[in-house]
């Protein structure tokens, strides 16, 4: 038998920084801020909460920066 088991992500948060520059391109008001929660699944239902991450992405140059 297969256990299906591991992380998904779940609660995708998108925001536009605005007044923000972008480090890569110095483009201004171009990052979109993602974030999202982490969960621990068994059988893709998601049973409890490992983490939070997020990154930035430009949409001119489309760089990606992880935040903590
Ligand atoms: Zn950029």
């Amino acid at each position: 038998m297969f256990l299906f088991l591991g992380t998904r992500e779940l609660n995708r948060n998108e925001t536009l920084l605005t007044g923000s520059q972008c480090t890569y391109c110095d483009q201004e008001n171009t990052l979109i801020e993602t974030r999202y929660d982490t969960y621990f699944h068994l059988f893709w239902i998601p049973l409890f909460k490992v983490g939070s991450q997020g990154h930035t992405q430009c949409t001119h140059c489309k760089r990606i920066e992880f935040i903590e």
